[in-house]
């Protein structure tokens, strides 16, 4: 069974921040015409993305679309045309260092994490320069949201396998107390049983009170779990709506969901 095929525990995300009830609520970021390139590869252009306070948006899209060149566009790694702003302030003047310390955190798609150091150790890491008190707190509500990682408080990230890295990495990335997290492509390579693991974080997390940028090559996981989406190709922004509006999109349906 390919990941695809697997039938998530349907998630009521998309009921109470749909497009009508989220644009009441308070613009986190936005990018007006982004246009990114890598010399003469132009990896994103004319993109306009706007993600509101508590929504889950997902950038979905096929290798090479450009999902990650938007996250780190937005995570200040990259030089662009246009604007991008995080929280009202233009992401290029904030710099990397300014936007982690606004709440901005991103979660890579090669999720980073020390190999030779333990889970402890690499969540606490995700919460330096914070107080004790409030460090116990959130290491606490990641072993309450990934159960395999408390099981593993002890043990080296580099010996854990693929999902389980998958998991610290989210984890760590909650130490830092997101305002905005950014989930580059989270459930790649992951075996559907990780995959409901993953899913099953995302609500409460959401209920946080953190807003998610998710960007996903696997459609159906983002279907079930975004409030509105975006599809990439070729560097542009080719659809938008809320997860019903794209499954009644024909071109989706036989591009991205097998007819
Ligand atoms: P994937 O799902 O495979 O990660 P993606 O949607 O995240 O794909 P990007 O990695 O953003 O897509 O790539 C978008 C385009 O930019 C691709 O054509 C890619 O070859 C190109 N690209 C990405 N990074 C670089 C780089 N550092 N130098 C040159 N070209 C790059």
């Amino acid at each position: 069974m390919s990941a695809d095929e697997f039938e998530f525990e349907t998630s009521d995300a998309g009921t109470d921040t749909g497009s009508t009830g989220a644009k009441s609520r308070q613009t986190v970021l936005e990018t007006e015409d982004l246009a990114v390139s890598y010399g003469k590869v132009q990896a994103l252009r004319g993109i306009d993305v706007t993600i509101r306070e508590g929504e889950i948006v997902s950038l979905i899209g096929p290798n090479g679309a450009g999902k990650t060149t938007f996250a780190n566009t937005i995570s200040g790694f990259l030089e662009y045309e246009g604007s991008a702003r995080y929280r009202d302030r233009e992401v290029a003047r904030v710099g990397q260092k300014g936007l982690v310390e606004q709440g901005m955190i991103h979660c890579t798609e090669e999720r980073d994490l020390f190999g030779y150091m333990d889970v402890e150790d690499n969540l606490e890491l995700g919460g330096y320069l914070q107080d004790d008190a409030i460090i116990e707190e959130r290491k606490e509500f990641v072993y309450d949201l990934f159960p395999r990682l408390d099981e593993r408080r002890e043990q080296n990230a580099r010996s854990m396998s693929g999902g389980e890295q998958q998991m610290l990495a989210i984890g760590r990335a909650l130490m830092g107390d997101p305002d905005l997290l950014i989930l580059d492509e989270p459930t790649i390579g992951l075996a559907p049983v990780i995959l409901k693991d993953i899913a099953q974080a995302l609500d409460p997390i959401q209920e946080r009170g953190v807003t998610i940028l998710l960007t996903e090559q696997n459609v159906t996981f983002a279907l079930k779990h975004a409030d509105r989406m975006y599809l990439l190709e070729n560097g542009e922004a080719v659809r938008e709506g809320t997860p019903e509006e794209l499954k009644g999109d024909d071109y989706i349906r036989e591009s991205y969901l097998g007819g």
